[in-house]
């Protein structure tokens, strides 16, 4: 692929390989497109004294200048969208359409916090007369970030964003196998600008370097987008250092379908937004619980449109949905489908991994599943739907509430009682109502149980990235 980029760590302003590389895979044909660099501990200790001195610079940088060098950054990955767009295709396998829209995502989770870098507001607490208490935020300090592969360019973005536009460094650590949204991401910000050592990118084995940069104690906030038993022991690390942690893990979102709804609208948009990324997402709707009176004509519809998904190489403009991004995938997928049939769940489409070369997997909907099937409690992160009947809202929200994720939440009504129950009644970070989107620029987003904590996005984004100090100034001794 012409436009795959070459490969390299970025650390202290500077483009770096080592002795050591690996190749990446276009997952749709099991082909070769770039080899990357993997980190050896020498390479993180440079990091590490760069971000220290990036960290250095960058607190002491004007918000506004902070907030220009991102927007100039952004400014440049939207004029290079079809480059990083082709690359993301290649090494994911997302359509090619889609990895467009993330690289615009991605612009603009960076242009919502450059605006967000300049309202950082602190507060005055009133006082009696002679003395003043104010609160002021202060950039945290070093950042060692972990970012997925299912979205290349958008997730490395939130984190990159956050902590730059709070006056952090950050070392991030960026998929192996999807690299070059992360590598175009510093590309943009170096162009733009950013002094070295604000932002340092390495590729290795993620254990080895997490456990290398957790270890230090320069590092002063670890944040991590992923699975949650990764984000589990990434949190007991930190934990040895007393290093605050944000995280964004795994989730089993719930559809709640009542009875009072359009049903084919609901299910044609349930079915197209199920198979996006290929399932891959971690808000992707998942548990589809539809009333009784409606569920026969919802899953006969949902289930037309998920088998008429045109799967392919994303290279291929009628595609609309990729490969899954690795092997692995494939076979938990496999798994659990088979389980879920072994039960008694219905296997109304798909269910099989498609011959040939590339992880490709069909568009999978399983009705009737048992409450004991793996998959109604573990995360599917593949194209695979669950359409279960329910007989009542209470039903369904217990059901919602019954696995240990609370990431992404959704209900499908027009009655405003419905909806106040389900704010109410449904344990989630995001709850959203006739609609499947869940994370924008300007909401906040994260999950409640073992879906993790802290928020990206809206207002409340940078706060992890940023401490609290509370001022007492007494005009007097006292
Ligand atoms: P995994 O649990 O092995 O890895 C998940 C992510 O964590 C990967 O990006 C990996 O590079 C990284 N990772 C693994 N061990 C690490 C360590 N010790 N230190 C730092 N980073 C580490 O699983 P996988 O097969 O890559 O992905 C499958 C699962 O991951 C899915 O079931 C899904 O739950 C989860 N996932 C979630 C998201 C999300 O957006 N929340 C994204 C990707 C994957």
């Amino acid at each position: 692929m012409s436009t795959y980029p070459d490969l390299h760590l970025y650390i202290n302003g500077e483009w770096r390989n080592t002795a050591n590389d690996l190749p990446v895979l276009n997952p749709a044909t099991e082909e070769e497109v770039g080899r990357l660099p993997h980190a050896e501990k020498s390479d993180l200790d440079d990091a590490l004294d760069a971000a220290e001195q990036g960290f250095e610079v960058w607190s002491h940088t004007a918000p506004i200048d902070r907030a220009n060098v991102l927007y100039k950054a952004a400014t440049i990955m939207r004029e290079r969208q079809g480059e990083i767009a082709t690359a993301i295709t290649a090494e994911h396998g997302k359509p090619l359409n889609q990895a467009r829209l993330e690289v615009i995502r991605g612009c603009e989770f960076i242009e919502w916090d450059a605006g967000e870098a300049t309202r950082t507001y602190g507060r005055v607490i009133p006082s009696a007369p002679g003395v003043r208490y104010f609160v002021h935020h202060q950039p945290i300090g070093i950042v060692a970030a972990f970012s997925p592969w299912n979205f290349p360019m958008s997730q490395p973005c939130r984190k990159v964003a956050g902590a730059i536009a709070s006056g952090c460094s950050i070392i991030l650590k960026a998929s192996e196998e999807t690299p070059a949204g992360a590598l175009h991401i510093a590309r943009a910000l170096h162009d733009a600008g950013l002094p070295p050592g604000v932002l340092n990118l390495v590729f290795g084995t993620p254990s080895d370097i997490s456990d290398h940069l957790i270890g230090h104690d320069q590092v002063r906030l670890v944040a991590f987008t992923g699975s949650t038993a990764v984000g589990r022991h990434l949190t007991t690390l930190a934990a040895q250092h007393m290093t605050p942690v944000l995280m964004e893990l795994g989730g089993h979102a719930p559809v709640i379908v009542c009875e009072d709804t359009d049903v084919q609208a609901a299910a044609i948009s349930g079915a197209v937004r199920k198979m996006r990324n290929a399932g891959q997402v971690c808000t992707s709707p998942t548990r589809f619980f539809v009333h009784e009176s409606i569920f026969d004509a919802y899953t006969e519809t949902f289930v037309r449109r998920a088998a008429a998904t045109v799967v392919g190489d994303g290279f291929d403009p009628d595609v609309e949905m990729g490969p899954l991004a690795n092997d692995r995938r494939v076979e938990a997928l496999t798994e659990l489908v088979d389980d879920a049939c072994e039960r008694g769940a219905e296997l109304r489409t798909g269910g099989s991994r498609i011959d040939g070369k590339g992880y490709f997997f069909q568009p999978t909907v399983l009705a009737n599943v048992p409450d004991t099937a793996r998959v109604m409690q573990e995360e599917p992160f593949g194209p695979l739907a669950i359409i279960n009947p329910v007989s009542s809202l209470d039903e369904a929200i217990d059901k919602a509430n019954s696995v240990p994720y609370g990431l992404a939440a959704y209900g499908f009504t027009n009655r405003a009682d419905y909806v106040d129950r389900m704010i109410d009644g449904i344990e989630a970070g995001n709850v959203s109502i006739n609609t499947l989107e869940a994370s924008l620029p300007e909401t906040p987003f994260g999950g409640v149980k073992s879906s993790g904590y802290g928020r990206e996005g809206g207002t409340e984004g940078l706060h992890n990235y940023m401490i609290t100090k509370n001022i007492s100034h007494s005009l007097s001794i006292v």
